[in-house]
């Protein structure tokens, strides 16, 4: 076996990734094997139709090349799994949909995953291992750190900066920035889903509403 390809967790993120997977290999004319892995497994089973395993079986497949696609939402769990993935020499995986549209000059991290519709417009920097989930799309002139996450349906206009580990909720709107004065959502800061963006998010706070203000606990 030459190359193996690999999709990390087999719950939600990475059973909708998967599809978005094969199909950019089939694209690319590449007949790999392609399977998931998820250390809830004790032993290989089948997940949607494709073999699953976990890391410690993935690891002793013989094979040259292998590539892996960390699938899980949470940013801090995704960062665990890569720094472990890469510490064994195995490659970490970008995955896009056919649909998804990236313009110009825009330079996107290792491990990412753009599902299906997701648009990235012109002159945007994303770090590593960034998700935005269906239906999301990042305007001109934003920069992106990395670990971050979209839900589905985000809108990030243009100009706005977006720090490590950020988490924006499904169908968040976040207003443009300037570019003397982008907005800036902070490391690990949290945007409540449907949430209205309309100035800066401190590091670690929760948004929510519209217009969107800290969560009080
Ligand atoms: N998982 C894993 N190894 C880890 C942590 C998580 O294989 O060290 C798997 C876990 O068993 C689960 C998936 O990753 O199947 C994460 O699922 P969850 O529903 O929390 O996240 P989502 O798929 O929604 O991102």
């Amino acid at each position: 076996m030459s190359e193996v390809f690999a999709v990390y967790g087999a719950a939600g993120c990475g059973r909708s990734l998967m599809p978005v997977a094969v199909e950019q290999l089939k694209i690319l004319g590449n007949t790999s094997q392609i399977v998931f892995i998820d250390d809830a497994l004790t032993h290989d089973t089948s997940v949607n139709g494709y073999v699953a395993m976990n890391y410690d079986r993935f690891k002793s497949l013989e094979s040259s090349n292998k590539f892996v696609l960390v699938a899980i939402a949470n940013g801090n769990i995704r960062q665990q799994l890569v720094e472990k993935v890469q510490h064994d020499d195995i490659a970490l995986w970008t995955v896009q949909g056919s649909t998804t549209l990236i313009m110009d000059s825009v330079i996107i991290g290792a491990g990412s995953a753009l599902s299906p519709f997701v648009t990235i417009a012109s002159n945007v920097t994303i770090g590593k291992c960034f998700h935005a989930n269906l239906y999301s799309y990042v305007e001109h002139d934003c920069i992106i750190g990395d670990y971050v996450t979209f839900a589905p349906r985000v809108s990030c206009n243009g100009n706005i900066h977006i720090h490590d580990y950020a988490y924006i909720g499904a169908g968040a709107v976040i207003k443009q920035g300037t570019p003397d004065k982008p907005l800036i959502i902070g490391n690990g800061a949290i945007v409540g889903m449907g949430a209205v963006v309309t100035k800066d998010v401190p590091a670690g706070v929760v948004v929510v509403g519209n217009p969107a203000r800290p969560l009080n606990k």
